[in-house]
């Protein structure tokens, strides 16, 4: 069967989700116009689902009419609060924004599930739809995943797809798959290096917390330089810092606060630990102390080697071999599908599409010119069903 051919008839539809959902973007964990719009065209496909997270998540199933395996596939429905600048007709007027392309997630999971829905007397095993809240920095897929939306019946594979571009250069409609480490994780710290206030004339009678902390700040980029494989990506930055009030005086203490993004979540396990080894060190050695706090947030997303070598196969059936770019390199943002992907074996793909202002320049994700382009969001449904089609009845 041509699942494109097949996806394309229904592309109308899929726009049309798209471009409803756009006009009520919401922030958060809290979705209940997006959530109830996706519970409305479900109930129209009379597939049966069930909420989750105080309602905003929304998780359902296809198929089961034979044995077989469960497969997952997700979709983000958040926006982020950007006041939006397209002028398209669809607008948001709310003052949030679906400027990362979470609207066109969920119509495109939406056209998949219209299509499997069609042919759901064929599947082998079931399909769980998991329409997820959240993903913007609320850790959604976690909280998802501990009121066991894995479970019954167990996911034993996920899929998931983000749409846009990570360059200019790259083709509308093409297909970005790592067959590994495919993202960071997006962890921040907290260092509060204490030393002992006096006058800036007599630092003798003190301990400067801030020639500590400048010490601090270059030792943490020999964990990048010296303490890892040269080819293993790493990010350790102090992003803020704070300390002292006035220019004569030394302060108790100063504040510094960094974000780390490793893409192998061994080094992170090792760095997270070293960061607060050698800032605690120093400071030691100074005559001073200091205070350390790690927080480990979304995952490195790392794909199954297995599931994606199969998906990668499966993509070729939809969009071709020449449309399909297979990378080696991680990106260094991070995104919480990674959670799920900590629990099942899947993988994480891009399908690519870039928009460009009036000067011709390109406009990435976050903005608030952002936009998708419409033409290839039956694509993305495509490869969820024929992704799906061949993992369950092969
Ligand atoms: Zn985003
Ligand atoms: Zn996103």
């Amino acid at each position: 069967m041509d699942f494109k051919e097949y996806a394309k008839a229904i592309e109308q539809d899929i726009i049309r989700w798209r471009r409803d959902l756009h006009q009520i973007p919401e922030i958060g964990l809290e979705l209940p116009k997006t959530s109830a719009y996706v519970q409305e065209q479900l109930k129209d496909m009379g597939i049966e689902f069930e909420t989750y997270v105080n309602g905003s998540a929304v998780v359902a199933l296809i198929g089961g009419k034979h044995p077989g395996k469960t497969i997952g596939l997700r979709a983000d429905m958040d926006a982020l609060p950007i006041e939006e600048e397209t002028n398209m007709p669809y607008s948001s007027t709310n003052g949030n924004m679906h400027a990362c392309g979470h609207d066109a997630h969920t119509a495109m999971l939406l056209g998949a599930a219209k299509l499997l829905k069609d042919k759901e007397d064929l599947l082998k095993g079931t399909v769980k739809l998991l329409f997820q809240p959240g993903e913007e920095g609320f850790a959604g897929a976690k909280h998802m995943i501990e009121e066991g939306v894995l479970e019954n019946p167990k996911v034993d594979t996920i899929l998931g797809l983000h749409i846009g571009s990570p360059s200019q250069d790259v083709p509308d409609g093409k297909v970005i798959v790592n067959h590994g480490k495919t993202m960071t994780c997006l962890d921040q710290f907290w260092i509060k290096v204490k030393g002992k206030g006096a006058h800036g004339a007599y630092p003798d009678q003190g301990v400067d917390p801030m020639v500590i902390a400048g010490q601090i700040i270059g030792a943490l980029q020999c964990i990048v330089s010296r303490e890892k494989s040269g080819v293993e990506p790493a990010i350790i930055t102090i992003g803020k810092i704070s300390g002292g009030t006035a220019f004569n005086i030394i302060p108790d203490f100063v504040d510094m606060e960094g974000t780390a993004r490793f893409a192998d979540p061994e080094l992170r396990e090792y760095a997270a630990k070293r960061i607060g080894e050698i800032a605690t060190g120093i400071a030691k050695s100074m005559r001073g102390d200091c205070e350390y706090k790690y927080h480990f947030g979304y995952p490195p997303l790392v794909n199954s080697k297995e599931v994606t070598e199969k998906f990668v196969k499966s993509a070729k059936k939809v969009v071709g071999e020449d449309d399909i770019i297979e990378v080696t390199n991680p990106i260094m943002g991070g995104e919480d599908m990674a959670y799920f992907l900590e629990e099942v074996p899947g993988t994480f793909f891009f399908l690519t599409s870039s928009v460009y202002d009036s000067q011709g320049n390109f406009i990435p994700s976050h903005n608030s010119k952002f936009d998708v382009v419409e033409d290839v969001l039956h694509i993305g449904s495509a490869l969820f069903v024929q992704a799906v089609f061949d993992f369950l009845n092969e």
